[in-house]
């Protein structure tokens, strides 16, 4: 395969002031995957500081209703309370071995704003963080959070001033301090290096679950579930089973209302306005409109409401080893009620939609053993949720 491509999806489209930025990153991450020293440092980090390996559970009550063996791997149990701060933390080590002592990165709904945070306060690093107006008065809560860890907050006032024009401010500030800075990017987007680095620090997740599963069910899943923003969390667990050719690995995107323009995040499942772009970086599947303006998106779930798919995500469905299908707002309200009620565990609104499209799809998972990846806690989404189930809190 061509280096920094999966298949046609990736590679680096990057103005000529990045390219050294990118290349220097790729020889860092080269080198440290070598480098016992810096792993050893890294999984010392992600055991003390993390909190891994984080368990799975076996859930029991839902499992009896629904007909399957359903076991989660609890990334709400990560310190931060969700799988980014593997990435965080990793990518943090790595500008460290590159002598930078300065971090910057985007934020939507806050969540990789404050797991940067949290990794640049761990290991003294200074931080600043971009991200749209719009979203600093929705998520006012993250951004004290961020603010008491001791990064600082950018405000970006042009364009949608939500997560796509944070990315862009970012890049501009990197584009004249690349000497002294790192860009920690959230996802598995972006250019190379960044979609197979990012997913190889949430590889972490795969390799823990298969050896968890192979022990408390004593055989591999029939599948594997997760839900689908950038592609983070999904690549991590679906890398630990990816050559188990046998176990069906299904990514979940956000259908929001239904897949209608501008209504929904399901990058795959809009035969029209989900083709190849070109954005952020990267070459990949991109809602857009005739003329290649990216379309705005809508999710309950701020963190899978964006409108273009990490590449290898796009290369795993053209190649068949990964299925991917869509659960709408209703459905991952469902699977958020119902995973608090049966199980005592109330899970993320983005992890909430791997729950969800069990439940509507679960005739077709009868007696099987079904793995999905709770990639967060919902304490974040309380308030968005009480509002979507109309129940009145006072
Ligand atoms: C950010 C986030 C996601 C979506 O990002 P991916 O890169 O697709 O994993 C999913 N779940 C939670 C809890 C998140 O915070």
């Amino acid at each position: 395969m061509k280096k920094g491509y999966f298949g046609e999806f990736g590679g680096i489209f990057m103005p000529e002031t990045l390219i050294p930025a990118v290349q220097q990153l790729e020889q860092v991450f080269i080198s440290a995957q070598q480098d016992g020293n810096f792993k050893q440092e890294l999984e010392k980090i992600l055991k003390e500081f993390v909190g891994r390996p984080t368990p799975i559970t076996f859930c029991k009550n839902l499992s009896e209703q629904l007909g399957c063996k359903i076991y989660l791997k609890r990334e709400d149990l990560a310190h931060t309370g969700a799988h980014k701060i593997n990435n965080a933390i990793g990518q943090a080590l790595l500008a460290k071995r590159m002598g930078k002592k300065r971090i910057i990165a985007e934020t939507g709904a806050g969540q990789h704003g404050v797991a940067t945070a949290t990794a640049a306060a761990f290991l003294g690093m200074d931080c600043t963080i971009y991200m749209g107006t719009v979203d600093i008065e929705r998520q006012k809560q993250n951004v004290f959070r961020m603010k008491l860890l001791g990064a600082k907050i950018h405000p970006v006032d042009s364009g949608s001033k939500t997560l796509k024009d944070a990315i862009n401010e970012a890049l501009r500030d990197w584009a004249g301090s690349v000497e002294t800075t790192h860009y920690l990017l959230g996802s598995a987007l972006g250019p190379h290096p960044y979609p197979e680095m990012v997913a190889y620090f949430q590889t972490v997740i795969g390799k823990e679950a298969k050896k968890q599963i192979l022990k408390m069910q004593g055989s591999l899943p029939d599948a594997v579930i997760a839900c689908v923003g950038g592609g983070s969390n999904a690549i991590g667990i679906f890398k630990g089973f990816i050559r188990d050719k046998k176990v069906r690995l299904i990514g979940v995107e956000a259908g929001g209302r239904g897949i209608k323009r501008h209504h929904h995040a399901a990058r795959f499942a809009d035969p029209v306005a989900g083709r190849l772009g070109i954005i952020h970086g990267s070459k990949t599947f991109v809602l857009q409109d005739p003329d290649g303006q990216i379309d705005n998106t809508h999710s309950v779930s701020a963190g899978l409401d964006y409108s273009a798919v990490g590449p290898e995500h796009a290369y795993l469905r053209k190649k068949k080893r990964a299925e991917y299908d869509f659960a709408t707002d209703t459905d991952c309200l469902k699977g958020f009620e119902e995973l608090s009620k049966q199980e005592g565990i109330i899970p993320a609104l983005e992890s909430a939609h791997a729950v969800g499209y069990l439940i509507k799809h679960h005739a077709e998972f009868k007696d099987q053993v079904v793995l999905i990846n709770l990639s967060g806690r919902g304490d974040k989404d309380l308030e968005i949720a009480s509002k979507e189930l109309g129940v009145k809190i006072e």
